[in-house]
């Protein structure tokens, strides 16, 4: 029976009246019925555990709804229903979550680092404890597959395990004086209250990364997540309490992003922004924060390169950039936005890729077997629409898909387009789409010159099976990750992050850890003074 039929009509409104994915009610749902919304799904979807599924805010370790009762619908971008409500919350409450994390820092980062550490790990323990929730919040959500939102729980909680085990090595440093009588030292401190800005495409890897070296080094956090994402969040940040991080060193905060921001960068109390989204945003807050001359990482908009040389393996090129294209649905910043095939191979490759590219199979991502799950929301399907339709008036050719998928609403056909070129919309954008552009080249300069055509530089993946080759062109290449014969390269243990426009410093590995810590000098003079 449709659950429409099962509720009383003012429920079932709520339930299935508007799909605008930030639409804004003044009028906050009882708590019975917000989680009753998520109960609506099919038994697929329900959570073992139903405490994960939190839907308000989190500020100094009180569940807060918005001050003004306003508050924001969550849908699930495969089906359109509304899953869940969260508060919309703007300055007011954003100014508390600082003071919370600002009071808090100094208590939390006065602890030892084997006490940070061992909350981490405990954080670390209950994040994989509760995968199979995690998973089902992402996909229900995002709209991902369960098992790359599986994948997404282990990877997210990587950075927890990892920054566990690097806050005990925040090591500083001992300088051989220039003068007898003096010593000099170099310590490493946190830097603060960070504000950390997040988007959709993977709702807890992109928190955990921030949150995991920030708090290893002893800061406290203010996490505003995406509004269209905000319950894998809120459940992460629920287990952060599980696991006996103190209130107030995690603050969960969302709903009017440009207040928040704002709030987040006028504040001298934040020290720090640490945000990953598009590029025109993170430029707004890079200038935002220099009023008070915070600390800021960006991780931005990718343009990434697919290079297939003539010497390639086929098979390993046709997996790495099926891998590399289709992950997420295409949306990911380090997806392959163009692939750069050279002539001799561009035919086979072209029909090897195209018939891998086929045999994805589309659909809810809880479903079994499903391979690419929906766009995040009809927006995002008419903007590779809108790539598709200026490819094709300018000369490109669609070998595969290249229109909406018959399942309607947000999903959209892998598709492989051939005979790009560079100055199509296509080569020039981020697609963050389920599209395929392959372009032709002759010569390895020709290669890296059109790879390195882009003001973005995130990642680039090449394919060949000529070692020099490969060396030479990655250091070629003005990219910030580059892969080799791989499609995904991601880790926990190696930085990420871009050159260019697509950012400001790295995440994960030890590097992860700078961007959280002040260094400070501190000279001892006069020593031989009695
Ligand atoms: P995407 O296109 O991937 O959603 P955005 O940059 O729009 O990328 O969003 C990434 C994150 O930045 C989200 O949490 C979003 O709410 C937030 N955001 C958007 N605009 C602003 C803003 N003006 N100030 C602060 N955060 C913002």
């Amino acid at each position: 029976m449709s659950i429409s039929r099962m509720l009383p009509l003012r429920i079932s409104n709520f339930l299935f009246s508007s799909h605008n994915p930030l639409s804004i009610s003044t009028h906050h749902p009882p708590l019975f019925l917000r989680k009753m919304s998520m109960d609506t799904q099919s038994s697929a979807a329900r959570l073992i555990d139903s405490g994960l599924l939190r839907s308000q805010g989190l500020i100094g370790g009180k569940w807060t709804d918005a001050y003004d009762g306003k508050f924001i619908k969550v849908h699930n971008p495969a089906t359109g229903d509304v899953i869940a409500s969260v508060p919309c919350m703007g300055r007011r409450e954003t100014t508390d979550a600082i003071s919370s994390a600002y009071d808090t820092f100094n208590s939390w980062s006065k602890l030892t680092a084997s006490e940070r550490s061992k909350c981490l790990r405990k954080w670390y323990d209950l994040l994989i404890a509760h995968k199979e929730d995690l998973a089902k919040l992402i996909t229900l959500e995002q709209g991902k597959p369960l098992k790359e939102a599986l994948g997404e729980v282990s990877y997210g909680a990587s950075f927890i395990e990892f920054y566990a085990e690097e806050a005990k090595r925040v090591y500083g440093d001992i300088i051989p004086s220039t003068l007898a009588d003096r010593r000099l030292f170099v310590l490493k401190q946190p830097v603060g209250v960070v504000g950390a800005i997040t988007p959709w495409n993977f709702p807890l890897a992109m928190i955990t990364r921030k949150v995991g070296p920030a708090l290893a080094c002893g800061c406290t956090v203010v996490i505003k997540p995406s509004e269209l994402t905000p319950l894998t969040a809120l459940a992460a940040a629920e287990l952060s309490l599980q696991a006996g991080i103190p209130p107030g060193v995690v603050n969960v905060v969302m709903g009017n992003a440009s207040d928040i921001g704002d709030t987040l960068l006028a504040s001298p109390q934040v020290r720090k922004i640490t945000f990953t989204g598009s590029t025109a945003v993170g430029k707004k807050l890079m200038a935002g924060a220099s009023g008070t001359v915070k600390k800021v990482s960006l991780e931005l908009g990718g343009n990434a390169p697919c290079i297939v040389f003539d010497d390639a393996d086929l098979d390993v090129a046709v997996k790495g950039a099926l891998a590399a294209k289709f992950r997420n649905s295409g949306q990911t910043c380090v997806c392959a936005n163009r692939i750069l095939v050279q002539e001799g191979i561009y035919e086979k490759f072209a029909n090897a890729f195209s018939s891998a590219v086929q045999s994805l199979q589309v659909g809810n991502g809880l479903a079994e077997g499903v391979a690419q799950g929906p766009l995040i929301n009809v927006a995002a399907l008419q903007k590779v629409e809108s790539f598709i339709q200026d490819a094709t008036s300018k000369g490109a050719k669609i070998m595969l898909g290249g229109k909406r998928h018959s399942l309607g609403r947000t999903f959209y056909e892998p598709t492989v387009l051939t005979d790009v070129d560079s100055d199509m919309r296509i080569s020039r954008e981020e697609v963050f789409g389920p599209v395929a552009p392959l372009l032709r080249f002759k010569t390895e300069e020709e290669a890296i010159r059109n790879a390195k055509d882009t003001n973005a530089g995130l990642a680039a993946y090449i394919f060949t099976t000529n070692m020099s080759r490969s060396w030479r062109v990655s250091e070629a290449l003005e990219f910030g990750l580059v892969g080799i014969n791989e499609g995904i390269i991601s880790t926990e243990v190696a930085p990420f992050g871009g050159v260019k426009q697509s950012g400001l410093g790295r995440e994960g590995s030890k590097y992860g850890m700078d961007e959280y810590l002040e260094i400070k000098y501190v000279c001892l003079g006069n020593m031989n003074s009695p």
